[in-house]
C-alpha cells in the first residue's frame, strides 16, 4: 500500500519529501522545482504535494522528512485527514 500526503502539507508544500524519494513517485499541482522557487518568497498557498500510488514503493524514506508530520502508510493516515486519500486519487485520476 502506498504512502499518502495529508492536510497539514496544504499550503506548507515542503519539498524535502520530493528530494529524497528513490523513485520521483512525488508531484506537485506545478512542477516541484517551482515550488522551490515561489518557497524563496513565502510558503505557497493553498498547495500540496501528491505520492502516485502506482510509483511509490513504500519504502518511508520520505515520512521523516517532512517537518509538518503530513505523510502516513494509507492504513494509518487518521480519521480526521483520511479525506487526503481521495484527493491523492482524484489527482492522480483515479
Ligand atoms: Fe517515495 Fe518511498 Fe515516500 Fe513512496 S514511501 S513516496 S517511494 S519516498
Amino acid at each position: 500500500m502506498a504512502y499518502i500526503i495529508t492536510d497539514p502539507c496544504v499550503s506548507t508544500c515542503d519539498t524535502a519529501c520530493a528530494n529524497v524519494c528513490p523513485v520521483d513517485a512525488i508531484a506537485g499541482p506545478i512542477d516541484v522545482t517551482a515550488i522551490v522557487a515561489m518557497s524563496a518568497v513565502g510558503r505557497p498557498a493553498g498547495l500540496q504535494l501528491f505520492i502516485d500510488p502506482n510509483v511509490c514503493i513504500s519504502c518511508a524514506l520520505c515520512v521523516p522528512e517532512c517537518p509538518v508530520g503530513a505523510i502516513f502508510e494509507e492504513s494509518e493516515v487518521p480519521e480526521q485527514w483520511r479525506g487526503a486519500i481521495e484527493r491523492n486519487a482524484a489527482f492522480f485520476g483515479q
